[in-house]
């Protein structure tokens, strides 16, 4: 998911093509404020969300700013995914292999409380995964392993990598950090 700007569009096109490859998957961003009224419309259709917190500089009439309103969401957006996805594997939708949604956020707090909720839940623990930017928390991946949960690693491959990586670094300065420290532990 790019900014804002493409958000409608970007669903528009996910809702059109889950039609035909019900496996593909779409993101949400915490940041967003629309993002709760998105899960729901998402969940209701069987769509697949990777949460994130967003990459994006974005307007504060649209997106929250402070860091607490945008984990705050992160953790409601948590909070309904379990919900929503109990109801699925209740009404025997999906069975305990089918990978449901994608937690994408290498913060240790949303991550505990992911597997608070997944605890507290009758979600299986192969039902989602947790996703990480190549090369960072390498340890707390890891624990994460060892303790039975899915993992996937995020690399940029193909032609435009440079081109997405750079678009990237344009929007938030913070990002330099991120895929810097990607680009030389990988
Ligand atoms: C798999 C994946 C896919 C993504 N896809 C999208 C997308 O489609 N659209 C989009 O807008 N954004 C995307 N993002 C980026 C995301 O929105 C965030 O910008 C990025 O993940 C940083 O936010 P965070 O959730 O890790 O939390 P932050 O608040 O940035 O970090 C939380 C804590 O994690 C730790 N931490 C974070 N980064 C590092 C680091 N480099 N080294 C050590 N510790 C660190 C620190 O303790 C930090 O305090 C994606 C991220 C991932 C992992």
């Amino acid at each position: 998911m790019e900014s804002s700007k493409y958000t409608d569009d970007t669903l528009v096109i996910y809702l059109e093509l889950i039609n035909y490859y019900n496996d593909m998957g779409v993101v949400l961003q915490s940041t967003l404020r629309r993002s709760a009224s998105d899960l729901l419309h998402l969940v209701e259709v069987g769509g697949k969300v990777r949460l994130v917190k967003e990459a994006y500089q974005e307007n504060e009439q649209i997106a929250f700013h402070s860091n607490e309103k945008v984990n705050a969401n992160y953790r409601k957006l948590l909070e309904m995914l379990f919900r929503h996805n109990h109801h699925q594997l209740k009404n025997k939708e999906v069975d305990d292999n089918t990978l449901m949604f994608a937690i994408a956020t290498h913060d240790s707090q949303l991550i505990e409380y992911t597997i608070e909720l997944w605890k507290n839940s009758k979600i299986g623990i192969k039902n989602f995964e947790f996703q990480f930017l190549r090369g960072i928390r390498d340890e707390m991946r890891k624990d994460l392993v060892e303790k039975g949960f899915r993992i996937v690693e995020y690399i940029s491959y193909g032609r435009e990598w440079l081109h997405y990586s750079i678009r990237r670094l344009r929007e938030r300065k913070r990002n330099i950090f991120l895929l810097a420290r990607s680009l030389v532990q990988s």
